[in-house]
């Protein structure tokens, strides 16, 4: 870290992709961060040897069944341990420099809030927060003076894209998506896609949520969520394009006609470093870009029709409400569903606009007002999508 200040570093989530991804720079720049808190849920070893690595001051496990056993794993290091929901919160409001929020989905909703309360920087991977709590959770961080740094690579791009840009000067916002593995795929090769073949993502290496989300592009659909509260833009100014090499992560169209792309090699070790740094740079040890060697850069429109989760995000963003936090409660029960092979690929998305349709229904999609109403929606989205798994067997 040469001319980068030391920083004091909290993970959530520190034994998932980002949370590694996360340890790898921190541990290839021990001058330039020191560990208050790491986090995870149920993988003690995993956390404990990160803990003893970075000298971590604090671990905590989410599973408070695990407490003897990551205490028993770090005794005699000097890191204090503590377990259960309640610790993981905790940890997010020990005094840092930042925090990265890289907790999967509305798990990540109440320890991203407290971090977001704590007026420092937040480096933010949790993109269901973002998507569920978009409005509660914007006016938290403004309320807090919260630094909020998106890790998500497309806003990290977007955020690049538009330095120095006034919110009038600004077209479109258009976020690239691989296509995931299907991409070419019909619908009728798409009915019968296994949990494997899903969780193959040509480019990336991610959590098990975020590729199926990659795979039915819903990922796509939530990050246009995720952008809509960090951009000033409207809904309308937002677009998406298949981009299947993942080199470009976001393109900023002006009104002059201007377009500005950021591009970098897909490897989230380059937005997580911004995020950790900005607005300096430090030392990611990514491969290089090299356009020679990649030759082509295409790109194609998405398919409504053998990708409806992308149409589907997009209605519940203009629709408002809960509509976001109940789409993102249901496609987490789908995809927990898709992956124990009790629905199909296809009904990922069935689920999702099912749910959103039976809560219009029962008037469920009031403005939310605080994070218990949040909560709320998530508890009645999940119950919701649950109980109509049985349509699609
Ligand atoms: P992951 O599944 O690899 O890791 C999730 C982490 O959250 C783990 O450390 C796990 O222990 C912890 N966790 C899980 N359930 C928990 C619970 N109930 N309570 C507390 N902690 C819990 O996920 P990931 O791929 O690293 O993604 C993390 C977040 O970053 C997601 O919101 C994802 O959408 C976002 N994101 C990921 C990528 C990527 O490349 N992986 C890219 C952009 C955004
Ligand atoms: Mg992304």
């Amino acid at each position: 870290g040469k001319g980068v200040t030391r920083r004091s570093l909290t993970i959530l989530g520190a034994t998932g992709s980002i949370g590694k991804s996360t340890l790898d720079l921190v541990e290839r720049n021990p001058d330039a961060f020191e560990i208050v808190a790491l986090t995870a849920q149920s993988n003690v070893a995993a956390l404990a040897d990160a803990a003893r690595r970075t000298h971590a001051r604090l671990a905590v496990i989410g599973d408070a069944g695990l407490y003897a056993q990551l205490q028993a794993a770090l005794s005699g290091t000097g890191t204090r341990v503590a377990a259960g929901p309640q610790a993981v919160i905790a940890a997010a409001a020990e005094p840092a420099d930042c925090v990265m929020a890289a907790i999967v989905g509305a798990a990540g909703l109440e320890p991203t809030f407290e971090a977001a309360r704590q007026g420092r920087r937040l480096a933010l991977a949790n993109k269901e927060c973002l998507v569920s709590a978009g409005d509660v959770f914007m006016a938290a961080v403004a309320d807090a003076g919260t630094e909020l740094l998106p890790v998500d690579s497309e806003h990290s791009a977007a955020l690049q894209a538009l330095a120095g840009a006034t919110p009038e000067s600004i077209e479109r916002i258009v976020l690239t998506a691989s296509g995931g593995p299907f991409r070419t795929w019909s619908r009728e090769q798409l009915q019968g896609a296994t949990p494997e073949q899903a969780l193959r993502h040509p480019n990336w290496s991610m959590g098990a949520k975020i590729s199926i989300d990659s795979a039915t592009l819903m990922n796509k659909g939530l990050e246009l969520i995720e952008a809509y509260h960090l951009f000033p833009v409207a809904a309308e100014q937002l677009a998406t394009v298949i981009h299947p090499q993942s080199i470009v992560h976001c393109l900023v169209s002006y009104t002059d006609g201007s377009v500005i792309a950021q591009m970098s090699f897909p490897d989230m070790r380059t937005p997580i470093a911004l995020a950790l740094s900005w607005p300096q740079r430090m030392n990611a040890p990514t491969p290089r870009l090299d356009l020679a060697a990649v030759g082509t850069l295409s790109f194609e429109a998405p398919d409504p029709v053998r990708f409806p989760s992308l149409t589907i995000a997009r209605e519940a963003l203009v629709r408002g409400g809960t509509a976001p936090a109940i789409l993102s409660a249901a496609n987490e029960i789908a995809v927990e569903a898709f992956l124990a092979r009790q629905i199909g690929f296809l009904d990922i998305a069935r689920n999702v606009a099912d749910t959103l349709e039976a809560a219009e229904g029962r008037g469920l999609l009031a403005a939310p007002d605080c994070l218990a109403d949040i909560l709320a929606a998530d508890a009645e989205g999940r119950r919701l999508a649950q109980s109509l798994l049985g349509r699609y067997v």
